[in-house]
């Protein structure tokens, strides 16, 4: 089939990576001409919202899907009466902002930090009392790897501090340790889940995965997941981000797409999260999401660090993205597949980031 995807970066490089040995061919849509799927398909350079180019990527496409999730809802509507576009501008409209998604996951009875709308300085008042200290505020929309992201410590800093509307606030959870799980649907409703994924986050950025994660709590998790993709007659790769803190596992943000914390399907499971979605959507049936071996992945940011002595490491996998270096940006990763992968990635980490 011809798959279009809104969004040529590393997402849909890796899509089309996965999906053209199943005979599918890609064209993105991209604000940027330096969008690195460039690599591996057709680009169409030109903003989202232009009409011209995205009825050429229509016409170019028989399915159509998004490597991020703030696709406009005028533009979702414009390509789903043509083609089928997945996962489906339910997901898109909740996964774009922060407050709706929280409020899906409270109507779903999926536990999530407390939290509040804060649109003026009355309000980021009110989250103070109402939160206490710290508290998380967010803007609610375009926020990514830690931007528009603000922990507010006390009555002084919130008294100095200038709101950007519309933002969320939130409790501050001081979790014992951050995961993901991420599943797949088809559209005659078979899930499927790789199994769970603890993550490690620096500056908001995530730094490292690990899969499986030890004494992962599966069934809620999957639980919830089942819930939220259900309610959204989900069909592709759905992640959802939590914060495990005692007993309890919280729902943080989910992502309508294959995620960062999935990388390390490419080597480390069966079939990746990116075949599957790419299956999922082109109505192929789903590989198995088992995992193959202990996986761990670092991301590089900035730089690409020194690379013979990471690939040297047995079972050492790497991607560069072809991006343009630049500080804290996600250029590429290393995934390490081995039984003792955590011992080796210390060693890869050494050389990363540094
Ligand atoms: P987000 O963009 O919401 O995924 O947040 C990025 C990172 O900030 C998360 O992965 C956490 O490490 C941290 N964070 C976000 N929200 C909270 C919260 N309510 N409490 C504690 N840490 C948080």
């Amino acid at each position: 089939m011809r798959v279009g995807i809104l969004g040529g970066g590393q997402l849909g490089r890796m899509l089309a990576l996965a999906g053209l040995p199943l005979g599918h061919t890609f064209t993105f849509l991209d604000p940027s001409e330096k969008a690195c799927a460039a690599q591996v398909g057709k680009l169409l350079v030109s903003p989202f919202t232009t009409g011209e180019a995205l009825r050429e990527l229509i016409s170019r496409s028989d399915v159509l899907t998004a490597e991020f999730e703030n696709v406009p809802a005028t533009v979702a509507e414009e390509v789903l009466k043509e083609r089928p576009f997945y996962p489906g501008t339910k997901a898109f409209y909740l996964g774009q902002n922060r407050l709706r998604e929280k409020e899906f996951f409270q109507t779903l009875k999926i536990d999530t930090p407390k939290f509040c709308a804060v649109n003026t300085r009355d309000e980021l008042l009110q989250a103070a009392q109402t939160l206490g200290f710290p508290f998380v505020l967010k803007t609610t929309e375009l926020g990514y790897d830690g931007k528009g992201q603000w922990i507010l410590r006390s009555e002084k800093e919130v008294s100095t501090f200038e709101v950007q509307a519309p933002s969320i606030a939130e409790e501050f959870i001081s979790f014992d340790r951050e995961l993901s799980i991420i599943g797949v649907r088809t559209k005659n409703g078979e899930v499927r889940f790789y199994p769970l994924v603890q993550n490690i986050h620096r500056e908001g950025i995530l730094i490292q995965s690990t899969a499986p994660a030890p004494n992962p709590p599966t069934a809620l998790a999957e639980d919830y997941l089942t819930r939220m993709m259900t309610a959204l007659s989900y069909v592709g790769v759905c992640t959802l981000e939590l914060f495990q803190s005692g007993e309890r596992l919280l729902a943080n943000e989910f992502a309508p797409r294959v995620h960062n914390s999935g990388h390390w399907t490419i080597e480390g499971a069966v079939c990746s999260q990116f075949e599957n979605h790419i299956r999922a959507v082109t109505g192929m049936p789903l590989g198995s999401t088992e995992l193959v071996e202990h996986s761990v992945m670092l991301n590089i940011l900035g730089t690409v660090p020194p690379l013979e002595s990471i690939l040297s490491e047995r079972g050492v996998h790497l991607h560069l993205y072809g991006k343009s270096e630049s500080p804290k940006r996600k250029i590429g990763h290393v995934t390490v597949v081995r039984s003792d992968a955590e011992g080796a990635a210390l060693e890869v980490l050494k050389h990363l980031n540094s």
